[in-house]
């Protein structure tokens, strides 16, 4: 498999590349070429296996010319150890659960395949690679388990101190191993500077293999397109079109969507579900793309006002609004309204939801009422409703247990580096530690 950039679609790079250099020299975005397209006979025949079955087939299908069938096995077996289950509210509306990983957010799925594969190829090349990461809280959690106890991989994250949740911070620091946090005296700003720093500094490269755990990298994006398969499974049965409404912020989710539907998963539509961030949603509305400032909401994570796979999504509809805005339907919805479907959902349903995942299912009724259609629609369930214990509590009325895995973590003593806000006191830091 060959990847290339959205910016010069001729020339290409290997995998191994585009895993541990996230962003082509020309601040394109990676894509896979030529994208396997076994056509719906092979979904069909793969949608009721497990997670990692699924994962391993389509595997192969992108790296079986340079990865071991036996390796690209174990790499699905390791990355997917959960499973993401469609709960059925009611016909036609199901909730596609992803947070049954070890960070409880769907990006475990992304930042667990990309370790898997990190592993392999440093293993291959008996070189030690050291990620470094700058988090305001949910990616650094995700990425800190995800690659715990990888061979041949150390994590190093640097985090703004006192700006991240308590619960957000013991995923961060707790876990020792390979993993270090670095907690700075300043912004997630800061932090990403410094690390921006550190990919320039010369001398540090020329000692160490650094890498980054970037979400734009395309092997966060590709596993991502498993669990849509997954569901197509597990609802299916049902005989009717099936629509996924996907609850957004940089638009990962939703382009690894797009991505397996043009390999062949018989998708009927997308629902593309904001909060105030609406610059998708206008675009749809519109033709015009309009990166703003961005808005803060209570559904946190997806607070982007200039979406960084937006390049991506317009690019697999060949840059044509036409083509764009028929697959895809966008939506915005404000607080009050995300409040509101919690309770609903919890009042009706009896079903306890985050709020980026009550934006999920507001996108979708949404589309049920504009388009007149019968359809399953599947929303994206993105992240654990624990993760937002202090809302959704005072939204639903009633307390919200947190999941014996997360729950264990608050007794564990922090362990972390404390550095100025500049880069020469991480950077010395850094090697003392590595
Ligand atoms: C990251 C995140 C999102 C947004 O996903 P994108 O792929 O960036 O669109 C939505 N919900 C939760 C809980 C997240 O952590």
């Amino acid at each position: 498999m060959r990847f290339y950039s959205t910016n010069s679609p001729t020339s290409t790079v290997s995998a191994e590349e585009a895993l541990f250099h996230s962003m082509p020299a020309d601040k394109g975005l990676y894509m896979p070429t030529p994208l396997p397209k076994p056509g719906r006979a092979f979904f069909d025949a793969l949608a009721d296996k497990s997670l990692a079955d699924i994962g391993f087939a389509i595997s192969q299908l992108f790296f079986g010319d340079e990865i071991s069938e036996q390796d690209l096995y174990a790499i699905n077996q390791r990355a997917f150890s959960f499973d993401t289950p469609v709960i059925n509210l009611r016909d036609e509306l199901g909730i596609l659960e992803l947070f049954h990983g070890p960070s409880l957010a769907f990006k475990d799925v992304g930042a667990r395949y990309m370790a898997a594969m990190m592993s392999h190829f440093s293993k291959r090349n008996d070189k030690e690679v050291h990620i470094l990461v700058a988090t305001s809280g949910d990616t650094g959690g995700a990425v800190a388990m995800g690659f715990h106890n990888v061979p041949g991989v150390r994590v190093s994250i640097l985090y703004p101190t006192g700006r991240v949740s308590d619960l957000q911070e013991k995923q961060l620091t707790t876990l020792g191993g390979n993993i270090q946090a670095f907690e700075v005296a300043g912004s997630f700003d800061d932090c990403q500077a410094i690390v921006k720093q550190a990919f320039l500094d010369k001398e540090l490269n020329s000692q160490l293999a650094l890498s980054s755990a970037n979400s734009i990298n395309i092997f966060r994006l590709i596993p991502q397109g498993f669990y849509y398969v997954r569901a197509y499974g597990q609802v299916r049965d049902a005989g009717k079109p099936v629509v996924f409404s996907t609850p957004s912020g940089n638009f990962g989710n939703l382009s690894a969507g797009v991505l397996v539907q043009q390999m062949g998963l018989p998708v009927h539509h997308f629902v593309a579900a904001t909060n105030l961030n609406q610059v998708v949603p206008s675009y749809i509305k519109s033709g015009v793309y309009a990166p703003m400032t961005t808005v803060a909401t209570i559904s946190n994570a997806m607070d982007v006002g200039a979406p960084s796979n937006f390049v991506r999504l317009a690019h697999l509809h060949g840059d044509q609004h036409d083509a764009f805005r028929t697959n895809i339907s966008g939506y915005y919805f404000d607080d009050e309204q995300t409040r509101q479907e919690m309770k609903r959902l919890h009042d009706q349903y009896n079903y306890v939801a985050c709020p980026h995942t009550a934006i999920g299912v507001l996108g979708l009724e949404q589309y049920r009422k504009e388009s007149g259609e019968s359809f399953t629609g599947v929303a994206l369930a993105t992240a654990h409703p624990a993760k937002f214990k202090p809302l959704v509590e005072e939204v639903i009325g009633r307390p919200v247990a947190v999941p014996e895995r997360l729950a264990v973590m608050a007794d564990q003593t922090k362990r972390s580096i404390q550095i100025d806000n500049d880069y020469e006191s991480f950077k010395e830091a850094f090697l003392q530690a590595v």
